[in-house]
């Protein structure tokens, strides 16, 4: 990629593209593109197929995505499978229709199958059933690579895909019902220790076992593949490290400083019970996080408590 090279961030808004757009930015390349979901609704084909015409992207990183925690995700199936399918495939088939030199397509841990043997190597695709309360994400999420795969197999055309874990960071989703754990776990802690609250309560057992990525280095990955990467299969990116809900919440309770008791509602669900990466693939071509766990926690606390709440809480 060249520091003027016309490059389209779907999805810039979201945790992921806002942060690969900053890191751009800083890195000097000056033709970024991005459209608001208002500016630009990615699973209209008309709308998709024009802006292609109109902007003439040359590289383009797909993080655009319909996300969301696990109660989100069961609650809403069809939005999930229905949404994510259409962005994939208007953009994808844009990008192959303009000839674009590179493209760059992001997924989820979530697309392996619920008992794949850890940590999930990249061979773990298709291998066995999915875990059911992200299904329809991660079927969608699948056809995604699967269609960079085969576009690259036909056409011969650069389309590579990424597998992140559980990503966290400034700019997370903070509402409580349809996000995921970590921006969760701070505004429970942070509310319960404004309000003098006795205990705070978590979902599930806190027995499962997560993998956390701080978003700056999934920004970094992410470049590093645009630059060094033009394999068939989809790469990794994760730490290869894993930490249990209860001690995640342990961790997240001592950083916001709340004394309070942690109570675990198990009525509501564990999901999958492990979701670790085997990250050797992604090491081999060269990359490792800088942000440790708990100052990437650390960051993100200083952020929410820096934001306006009516713009958090939506
Ligand atoms: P997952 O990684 O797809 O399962 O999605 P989440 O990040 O939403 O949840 C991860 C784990 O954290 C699950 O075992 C949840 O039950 C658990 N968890 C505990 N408390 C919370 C909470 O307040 N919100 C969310 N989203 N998850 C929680």
């Amino acid at each position: 990629m060249e520091k003027n090279s016309r490059i389209y961030v779907a999805g810039h808004r979201g945790l992921v593209g806002g942060a690969i757009e900053r890191r751009l930015k800083a890195m000097g390349y000056e033709n970024l593109i991005t459209r608001t979901h208002k500016e630009l609704d990615l699973t209209n084909q008309a709308a998709v197929f024009r802006f292609f015409e109109e902007e003439k992207p040359e590289y383009v990183v797909l993080a655009a995505a319909h996300v969301g925690g696990i109660n989100a995700n069961q609650t809403y199936p069809a939005d999930f499978i229905y949404i994510n399918s259409s962005i994939q495939c208007n953009v994808i088939k844009a990008a192959h229709d303009h000839k674009v030199k590179k493209l760059l397509f992001l997924g989820s841990s979530c697309i392996y199958p619920k008992l794949a043997s850890q940590p999930m190597s990249e061979d773990a695709l298709l291998t066995g059933p999915l875990e059911t309360t992200n299904e329809a994400y991660a079927v969608a999420k699948i056809a995604g690579l699967e269609m960079c795969k085969f576009f690259k197999m036909q056409y011969g055309d650069d389309f590579i895909s990424c597998m992140p874990t559980n990503l966290y960071g400034p700019g997370d989703n903070f509402n409580l019902e349809s996000g995921h754990v970590m921006p969760a776990l701070i505004r429970k802690f942070d509310d319960a220790k404004r309000k003098g609250d006795g205990s705070v309560t978590l979902w599930g057992t806190g027995k499962p076992m997560r993998e956390f990525l701080y978003v700056d280095d999934m920004a970094d990955a992410c470049i590093c593949l645009l630059e060094k990467y033009s394999g068939l299969q989809h790469v990794n990116i994760g730490t290869g490290k894993e930490i249990s809900i209860k001690e995640l919440a342990g961790l997240v309770k001592e950083i916001v400083g709340y004394e309070g008791e942690i109570r675990w509602d198990a009525s509501m669900p564990d999901g999958t019970p492990r979701k670790l990466l085997n990250v050797d693939k992604l090491r081999e071509i060269g990359f490792t996080e800088k942000v440790s766990l708990r100052d990437g926690i650390r960051r993100t606390y200083e952020w929410y408590l820096s934001q306006d709440e009516k713009d958090l809480k939506k």
